[in-house]
């Protein structure tokens, strides 16, 4: 009878667990047994690890080896343990000295012919690992670019019997972990590129400036998705904890990209409108993937042609716009995800596009209905709706002097940021758009001729009760790019015409 264990981590969303692996080796009628609440794939382990380790030239035990992976309460999915298991197998059978990978995290799916293949999520697992007091990891080697940022002692391996060869002492094969590259900058595109459209644009910086989800409607070709595309380029660059934070999710999706592995810049997502509710909010039948509301943390989604999505999947933005997360429900219990994403929204005004309201074709009813399909779930919880005029030729034609780029617009957004993240200094929010209603209104109370003028509008119809405090926010984030303490008439003015898509 022998005992021996290995080290790996499994993934719950996108927070890993450092996990025990035990080998136990004893006499009685030869077979394998994996228990520790692993899924399918986890279970197929004893079958893929005892073929890679007859392929990689090793005996497998003739004895009756009985495998576990703990805490047991925790759910395991995936092929992620298999090196750990092979590796726990094979020190209790003494193919390699007993104890010898010691403390160092083993993660990797093994072929059948012995290859060691990459898995999802790798720079999660290895955070936690780290967290768990772990300096060392052996990961597949196409993982290991990733690896690298997690700031741990990783290497990366491509067959299991390079493995062998490494802990037996025979050679060493294992790669070293490159140095972890220079984000290059993304190429984002530049405001400067955007002709006309001043109030879309004056409506643009202050939804970055402000954080506030933002709503376009628009006939094509009016360039909704220029402005859209071009938002990113508007907000700072994301802090070394934001980027973990953000590269954890993509490294779970498997979408990294191995140059420039870390994200630094926050990512614009932009899913079609024909995307499924797995697609757009996550989920999966067997490993559970992020969706795009969490591909877009700490980033832009942007839904052109919103009213076109599918209703469940606009519901289903609710979670996340209310809780900066979304739960996935799975047999094993639920699976969150970050999910705090500024929503851009883009809607023709009616189905048939028309390029001007004169050539439209549909029946004023069906215009009419068309845009309460976004109306529910999300125009309440959007600050900023600019109606956006089909392009005038001679904006391109006579206008003399070249747009403002994106860098000045972004110098300023920063600037009004730090006023924003100083005014909520002793709050969880740092954004004008994260304050509560009553926040906002104990915060700022605004003077008698402002709060007339916001009470104008409710009265006439030209505000709802609802909108009361997001016109109080959007006034904030007027003051802030102003550089003014508290709003002002004008600020209120202002955050006004934003609100009812009037322009400024
Ligand atoms: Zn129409």
């Amino acid at each position: 009878m022998s005992l021996a264990r290995t080290w790996s981590v499994a993934l719950d969303g996108v927070t890993g667990h450092l996990v025990q692996v035990e080998a136990h080796l004893a006499g009685g009628l030869p077979g394998t047994l994996v228990i520790g609440l692993g899924d399918a794939a986890v279970y197929q382990a004893r079958d893929r690890v005892r073929a890679a380790v007859i392929n990689s030239g090793h005996k497998w035990p003739d004895l009756r080896i009985t495998l576990a992976l703990s805490p047991a309460a925790l759910p395991k999915k995936g092929a992620g343990f298999d090196l750990a298991l092979a590796i726990a197998v094979l020190e209790a059978a003494e193919v390699v000295p007993r104890g010898r990978a010691g403390d160092t995290v083993l993660i990797g799916e093994l072929g059948l012919d012995g290859g060691i293949r990459p898995v999802r999520g790798v720079l999660p697992l290895l955070l936690a690992a780290r967290a768990s007091g772990r300096r060392r990891a052996i990961v597949p080697l196409a993982n290991l670019t990733e690896a690298a940022l997690s700031g741990l002692d990783v290497q990366g391996v491509a067959e299991l019997a390079d493995l062998l060869a490494h802990l037996n002492g025979e050679s060493d094969r294992l790669v070293d972990c490159p140095p972890v590259p220079v984000p290059r900058p993304p190429r984002i595109a530049d405001m400067s590129e955007v002709l006309g459209q001043p109030e879309a644009r004056a409506a643009l910086e202050v939804a970055a400036a402000g954080g506030h989800h933002l709503a376009m409607i628009g006939p094509p070709g009016s360039g909704k998705t220029m402005l859209a595309t071009r938002l990113p380029g508007l907000l700072p660059g994301l802090d070394a904890a934001q980027s973990l934070e953000v590269t954890a999710v993509h490294s779970v999706a498997g979408g990294l990209d191995d140059e420039t592995p870390l994200i630094t810049r926050p990512p614009f997502v932009d899913p079609h409108h024909t995307a499924s509710l797995a697609a757009v909010i996550g989920g999966g039948s067997s490993l559970i993937r992020p969706g795009s509301v969490s591909l877009a943390h700490r980033g832009v989604l942007f839904m052109d042609e919103a009213p076109e999505f599918k209703p469940t999947v606009l519901d289903g933005l609710r979670q996340p716009l209310e809780s900066g997360g979304v739960m996935l429900a799975r047999a094993s219990g639920a699976v969150r995800f970050p999910a705090r994403f500024q929503l851009v929204i883009a809607a023709n005004p009616c189905p048939c596009a028309a390029a001007r309201d004169v050539d439209c074709t549909c029946a004023s009813g069906i215009r009419r209905r068309y845009l309460s399909r976004i109306s529910g779930p999300l125009l309440d919880r959007i600050d900023i709706r600019v109606d956006i005029p089909p392009l005038d030729p001679a904006s391109l034609t006579q206008s003399a002097e070249k747009p403002e780029a994106s860098a000045p617009i972004a110098e300023r957004v920063l600037v009004a940021r730090e006023r924003a993240a100083y005014r909520w200094r002793s709050t969880p929010w740092r954004l004008n758009a994260e304050a509560p209603g009553p926040v906002v209104r104990r915060q700022w109370r605004a003077g008698r001729s402002e709060t007339e003028l916001v009470e104008r509008a409710v009265r006439t119809g030209r505000l709802t009760g609802r909108g009361f405090d997001r016109v109080l926010r959007l006034a904030l984030t007027s003051a802030d790019l102003a550089g003014r303490e508290i709003p002002n008439r004008g600020d209120v003015g202002r955050a006004l015409a934003l609100r009812c898509g009037e322009g400024l």
